[in-house]
């Protein structure tokens, strides 16, 4: 017995009715979202806090904020990313129409992580709702008061008969992924990304995985140690480290280690206090499992910096790992927590090796006062996105589409892009039902002087 079907078969049927297609139904659900987001705020700050740690200030501009901007961006441009898009034709279809149809899919499944639990479920909702479709949500069961607000609140403000949030952990969102769907867009680890296209291709449906994996970070030797310790420091703990686009390790020669290594503690102290553990502004561990595997990363290489945790919080300190050896876990799997290890390599040539033998990443960066060493990382390189003399801000901008490459996930989304996304692009030629001296050319039987056309 399946506990999804009824609802899924609703959703469907009120897909076929045609109601989700028109502009004034998209916008009126952008609507209810962009209310919910409003009238909610409180709330979901709270839960972030409760699931998180999450402070006030990070919950507003890397969640709430950043939904915000997606449904005020979809609701002013709505009618015009709806509208066919004109393509030139040839000699034997001058006189036809062509044009691109940006149609919905139909029913649609968004599976969320629980590392940005508001964000990573509502952006890529604003795309499928501007779209067209009708959509089931699957939030992360680990950050479950986001996940309760989800489900409790979210739905009073959608149109139900189109929409439903389901809840589960790895066996449920197994359970509903033996259904068919006619997209699915999954942003987790690549690991269970891997599960979700094996049950996709069962039924031959589309696929966007945002994935994750180890982001490298190259410090060049010709830079302001302290102005990068900043930066990197900021975006490595924020959302104490568990963020899919921060950069998972440092690649540096150990003589620009020396000097970062003090910017870095003097960039943390800065931030979060002589005793980050009382900070309101470091988040904590999302949960126990989480916690016990960070706690055992903290064994590899040699701590300097940070280094403590306390169980009974799930707090692990800002913590720098130097003389890590390629073969330590902290080297072979995403870290997704507070904890930096630094690389030694010599040079440029020797980073870009140690980087293009890995797998692909979700995220790269690059520091140096010498933009040709920037524009040689991005040359030689390939990643989802890519980070010069920054951080992760590069996601703020709608204008940019965000997702993988390789391992580290297929497709992006954000802004236009996620219209796109959740829009099969059908392809039309309305030709003239009439003129058909115009067609003879092309019936047979194929004379000598036609086949020269
Ligand atoms: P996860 O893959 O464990 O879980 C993601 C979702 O899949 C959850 O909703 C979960 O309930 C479901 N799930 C878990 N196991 C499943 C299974 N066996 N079968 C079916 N569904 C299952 O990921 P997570 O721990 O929630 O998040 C961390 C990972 O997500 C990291 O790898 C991180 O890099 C990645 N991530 C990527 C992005 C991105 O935008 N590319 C953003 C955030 C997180």
């Amino acid at each position: 017995m399946d506990p999804f079907a009824d609802t899924l078969r609703r959703l469907r049927e009120a897909f076929r009715s045609g109601r989700t297609r028109t502009a004034e139904f998209r916008a009126a659900q952008l609507k209810g979202l962009g209310r919910f987001l409003e009238e909610n705020k409180q709330l979901l700050r709270d839960a972030l806090a409760q699931d998180l740690h999450k402070s006030s200030l990070e919950a507003d501009v890397s969640e709430i904020i950043m939904c915000e901007n997606e449904v005020n961006l979809a609701m002013k441009n709505l009618s015009c990313w709806m509208k066919d898009e004109p393509v030139s034709t040839n000699m034997f279809t001058k006189l036809s129409s062509a044009f691109i149809r940006k149609e919905p899919y139909g029913l649609v499944l968004i599976v969320a992580p629980w590392n940005y639990p508001v964000n990573l479920m509502l952006v890529p909702l604003v795309g499928a709702l501007a779209a067209g479709n009708c959509v089931v949500l699957k939030p992360s069961e680990i950050s479950k008061n986001t996940e309760k607000v989800l489900a409790e609140v979210l739905p009073q403000y959608l149109d139900q008969g189109c929409f439903a949030v389901m809840l589960g952990g790895p066996e449920e969102t197994g359970q509903l992924l033996e259904n068919r769907f006619d997209y699915i867009f999954f942003t987790g680890s690549p690991r269970v990304g891997k599960i979700v296209m094996a049950a996709a291709a069962k039924h031959l449906t589309p696929v966007t995985l945002e994935l994750g994996g180890k982001n490298p970070c190259y410090v060049d030797d010709d830079c302001d140690p302290q102005t990068v310790a900043n930066r990197v420091v900021w975006f490595r703990y924020f959302n104490a480290g568990q963020t899919c686009v921060a950069p998972d390790y440092v690649l540096c020669s150990r003589e620009t280690q020396e000097r970062l290594l003090p910017a870095m503690q003097s960039a943390i102290t800065r931030f979060y206090g002589d005793d980050p553990k009382s900070s309101p502004n470091l988040g904590r561990i999302v949960g126990e499992r989480q916690f016990q595997r960070l706690q055992g990363l903290l064994g590899c290489g040699r701590v300097a910096i940070g280094g403590q945790s306390d169980e009974s919080e799930r707090y692990i300190a800002p913590t720098v790992l130097v003389d890590v050896q390629e073969s330590e876990p902290v080297m072979q799997e995403e870290i997704f927590g507070p904890i930096l290890p630094v690389v030694n390599v010599q040079g440029l040539a020797e980073a870009v090796d140690f980087i293009t033998r890995r797998e692909k990443p979700l995220a790269l960066y690059a520091f140096s006062n010498n933009s040709q060493v920037v524009n040689h990382l991005l040359e030689q390189t390939s990643s989802g996105s890519f980070g010069g003399n920054d951080g992760f801000v590069y996601q703020t901008l709608s204008s940019l589409p965000f997702g993988g490459v390789g391992h580290s996930g297929m497709g992006n989304y954000h802004g236009k892009f996620s219209f796109d996304t959740f829009s099969h692009h059908r392809a039309c030629l309305l030709s003239h039902p009439g003129l058909e001296k115009l067609h003879e050319v092309r019936y047979p039987p194929y004379s000598d002087h036609r086949r020269q056309l």
